[in-house]
């Protein structure tokens, strides 16, 4: 092909790739767009997952009427005059390319006033192409309203994920910019459904509580700005303000990590490395705390404009910023005491009301379990092929709380407890979704389960799934659940961790989603390292796991057994 110049619209076109990624992007500028012109209230509407229609209203400063037009016009920005201006910029937007990007991949309508105007302007572009500009009165603010986003880009809209995990991700957006500006009232309207309300009363507090839920936000603390933990800062012009959670909280992801730096949300490597070094030793591996953490620096010594989502920046001095969080999070976490223990952090249910347990343990290995994995009506059990039979084992003990010793017929079988008995629950539970007939558990008084605005776009979808799986989970108010019946094999494990992991990470779908729900219920509902078994415990868990297909390897792959043979001992005594 012969080199040409694209043509604008097409230009237009890849350039609005850049910044509108997803229906998530779009609600972002015009979230910020709104919180530029100085909103105290901020109202998103979207439907369909942000792609059929978006709306955010807000009461900012709005557009002059001979500059309605222009503000769609690429490279058009009242934020930014000179290059200069970078260096002492106090806006979100700067880049004038949102709105044009926008009118690029969607069809926009835009209702804008400013103060004491006697009417206001109406706009419609489509195809970038004003068809319509018309006196509308409104108050003073702007409304902007995007349609069918990337209808003229069917590749982008092949890429999309399913409504729910769209709606999660606006609902991520709205929720970090809650927590960044408490001063604003947001609401958040998910088809029609009220999914998110801050209060705007300017305290950080009543963000977190709006986003998080009153029962985690009471186990966050702010993070201490005592001069004891800044004594050796030798830069007094980086602060970091915010709060974070006690290590009794903890998540599976790291969703619940928001960075700002100068009230501008940013994803950071190196800050949220920052930020889980301070827990170190706090937590549980594969454990991550809440955080909302506030950075405020002469915008001299940060570059915003590296990337076009303006997520990213980069530091003149990283090392600085990199240490002030750290010293900052760590401070304020030694001056909680008394700093829990990690076996209390791996019990604790976040959020909801206790659950009905065993008084004495957490959880017992059933001994009737034995022999009763049942072969459900019309699933062909494949006999297990010879190898992988496992020897029948004598049981000698149990070392380090967590490690099964046995003795087999040739030589020393020795035992992981939890990757074990994980892969016994996987294959039960295998079983019987075979069969349809995931064993189900009644709790006594059903137990309410609270979730962020994310994790509710989720559930919203797949409550009735879940069903499938044993969780009878029904929707009880805004943004609460209640548990009436949980898997019976978690029934005495940590049900709710294991929910909120899938509500976090709902990746896949069909098959690979069914396969991830059974991992983590059977991870859930093993029997943990560190707990003490009894005798006839250890006994009952060699029994089933001598009868499971692949005794071998835990089903994310690790191995449940080590075998050391008799020519092994011999050869490391020096006898063979
Ligand atoms: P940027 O935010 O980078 O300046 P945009 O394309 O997002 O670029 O917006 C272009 C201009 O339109 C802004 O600079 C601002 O003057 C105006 N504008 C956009 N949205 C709003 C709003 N909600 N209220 C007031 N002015 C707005
Ligand atoms: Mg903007």
């Amino acid at each position: 092909m012969p080199i040409k110049v694209l043509d604008d619209r097409t230009v237009a076109r890849i350039a609005a790739g850049e910044v509108i990624e997803r229906p998530a992007s779009v609600v972002k500028e015009l979230v910020e767009n709104a919180l530029d012109a100085g909103s105290s209230q901020i109202t998103v509407e979207t439907r369909g997952g942000g792609v059929a229609f978006i709306r955010v209203i807000d009461d900012g400063a709005g557009i002059p009427s001979g500059e309605v037009e222009l503000a769609f016009g690429r490279h058009a920005t009242s934020k930014l005059a000179q290059i200069d201006d970078l260096e002492s910029l106090d806006t979100l937007g700067f880049r004038g390319e949102a709105l044009p990007s926008i009118a690029a991949v969607a069809e926009v309508e835009m209702v804008t006033s400013v103060a004491n105007a006697t009417g206001g302007d109406f706009v419609q572009l489509q195809n970038e192409t004003v068809t319509s500009h018309t006196s509308q009165a409104r108050p003073r603010g702007t409304t902007v309203t995007v349609k069918n986003l990337f209808r003229n880009v069917p590749a982008r809209l092949k890429f999309l994920k399913s409504t729910a995990t769209e709606n999660s991700h606006i609902a991520q957006v709205v929720s970090q910019y809650a927590l960044a500006f408490p001063e604003v009232r947001f609401t958040l309207l998910t088809d029609g459904r009220s999914s998110l309300q801050s209060p705007g009363t300017g305290k950080l507090l009543d963000s977190v509580i709006a986003i998080y839920g009153v029962e985690t936000a009471q186990k966050m603390v702010p993070i201490s700005t005592d001069e004891a933990a800044w004594q050796s800062d030798k830069r007094p012009d980086i602060k970091v303000a915010g709060m974070v959670s006690s290590p009794v909280v903890s998540r599976a992801g790291r969703d619940a990590l928001s960075f700002f730096v100068n009230r501008r949300l940013i994803s950071s490597r190196l800050l949220t490395f920052a930020l889980e070094e301070a827990y170190q030793g706090l937590l549980m591996q594969g454990r991550h705390p809440i955080a909302v953490i506030n950075i405020t620096l002469p915008p001299v010594l940060v570059d915003v404009n590296v990337h076009p989502t303006k997520s990213e920046v980069k530091f003149q001095d990283e090392r600085a910023v990199f240490s002030a969080v750290q010293r900052a999070v760590r401070g304020t976490l030694v001056n909680l005491a008394p700093i829990p223990k990690i076996e209390e952090v791996g019990h604790s249910y976040q959020g909801t009301r206790p659950i009905p347990t065993h008084p004495t343990r957490l959880w017992t290995l059933p001994t009737q379990e034995i022999g009763t994995m049942t072969t459900p009506p019309g699933v062909q059990s494949t006999p297990p092929l010879l190898p992988s039979v496992l020897p029948a084992l004598r049981v000698v003990g149990q070392v380090g709380t967590n490690y099964i010793i046995t003795e087999g017929p040739d030589g020393i079988y020795i035992i992981d407890q939890h990757a074990a008995h994980e892969r016994i629950l996987y294959e039960k539970l295998k079983g019987q979704q075979a069969g349809r007939n995931i064993e189900l558990q009644g709790l006594l008084e059903p137990a309410t389960l609270e979730v962020t605005p994310r994790q509710d776009a989720v559930l919203k979808e797949c409550y009735l799934e879940l069903r499938e799986y044993g969780f009878t989970i029904e929707p009880f108010g805004e943004r609460s659940y209640l548990v009436r019946t949980v898997p019976g094999v978690l029934s005495r494990g940590d049900w709710l961790t294991a929910v909120r992991e899938f509500l976090d990470d709902p990746t896949g779908r069909d098959k690979e989603r069914s396969e991830a729900i059974i991992k983590t219920l059977a991870c859930h509902g093993a029997v943990r390292a560190g707990q003490t078994l009894t005798d006839e415990e250890i006994r009952s868990l060699i029994r089933q796991l001598e009868q499971t297909e692949n005794p071998y390897n835990c089903p994310h792959g690790r191995p449940t057994l080590i075998h050391l043979s008799i020519r092994q001992l011999e050869r490391e005594f020096g006898r063979g």
